[in-house]
């Protein structure tokens, strides 16, 4: 039974978040939106790919934003679900995003709880960039091709290791996929993500990993580390002496890491409408054009960065992945 006074509690919390919406979207209009800084929260440890795409896309919003700075703030852990949950339950006043991949997507089949709806709490900005992965080696593994890699996991599986950001990463759902199509499990490895996972790799504490070009291109260009393999349909055109797995066997193979910007449910239009443009406009720029061409990726079109778009692709996502992980078994609490 509802005690009168939980009612009345009700009520007034009510009465105080149609308020507190009503105060957000006329002070976006009275103000002016941005008036200070604002934070783009990236679910995984500074160094790494995402949080790569995440300084770039920032410094590059931050003039048609009207100057004002864009603070990228790392809340890694849970493989991306905890900075998820954090963003999803912060104030939706447009000074708390999240800058998400993949796992936006894997994340609601892998977990058993998740205290937010990858879908319901968030407002989708735009997608910003389709990451291939590659398979690399840790320095000085003999395998000089694809099917020597093949033969050295198989043979040493009881001791190889696999590097990942934890359940819900993308390195966790490529090498899910890896193992389960080599019909080989091997020992994981988590990290915070695969910034720091990369330092141990280059160290050969862990034996490979599967990472965005983003992270493995220049260490792979230098010849530190050795790629086995793309994951894309297609080769990439900044690697493209490296073959695709499906070249190389593993039929049907492919993850491409696509990355989005959100804000809290509730985010008034006005300060959606504006961080779109100021996307839009990020991803025209020729210095992110270079930059993430470098990175073995291209921004996205303009078509593509709207919430619409963003929107469609989630739940797309997630409907394609879903059946997939429910099949592997893997799951996490
Ligand atoms: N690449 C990572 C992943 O596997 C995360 C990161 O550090 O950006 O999801």
């Amino acid at each position: 039974m509802i005690s009168k006074r939980s009612r009345q509690i009700a009520l007034l919390l009510g009465l105080f978040s149609s308020l507190f919406l009503l105060y957000s979207v006329q002070s976006v209009a009275q103000t002016g939106y941005p008036t200070r800084a604002i934070n783009i929260v990236v679910p995984f440890a500074a160094g790494g790919p995402t949080d790569t795409v995440a300084r770039v896309i920032a410094q590059a919003m931050s003039k048609p934003m009207g100057g004002g700075q864009l603070i990228v703030e790392n809340k890694a852990g849970a493989g991306g679900t905890i900075a998820a949950e954090y963003v999803a339950k912060a104030a939706p006043d447009g000074y708390t995003l999240l800058l998400h991949h993949i796992g936006m997507s894997t994340a609601p089949a892998l977990y058993r709880t998740l205290r937010y709806n990858a879908v319901d709490s968030f407002e989708p900005i735009g997608l910003i960039a389709d990451v291939p992965m590659t398979l690399v080696g840790k320095p000085g593994l003999a395998a000089r091709d694809f099917k020597e890699f093949l033969a050295y996991i198989k043979a040493n599986k009881a001791t190889v290791t696999y590097a990942n950001a934890g359940i819900g990463s993308a390195s966790h759902l490529c090498g899910m996929l890896f193992m389960s199509a080599i019909e080989t499990d091997v020992t994981t490895v988590p990290y915070k993500g695969t910034g720091p996972a990369m330092n141990d790799l280059l160290g050969g504490q862990v034996d490979f990993m599967c990472d965005q070009t983003t992270n493995t291109t220049s260490q792979i260009r230098s010849g530190k580390i050795k790629a086995y393999g793309v994951t894309t349909k297609t080769r990439v055109p900044s690697l493209k002496e490296i073959p695709t797995l499906e070249e190389q066997g593993l039929k049907g193979f492919e993850v491409a890491v696509w990355h989005g910007l959100y804000a809290p449910k509730g985010t008034p239009k006005a300060v959606i409408d504006k961080l779109v443009a100021s996307l839009q406009e990020a991803l025209k720029d020729p210095t992110v054009k270079t930059r993430f061409n470098d990175l073995g990726t291209d921004p996205v079109s303009s078509d593509r960065a709207t919430p619409a778009a963003l929107g469609t692709y989630l739940k797309a996502e997630i409907a394609k992945w879903t059946p997939l992980i429910k099949k592997a078994g893997v799951y996490a609490d």
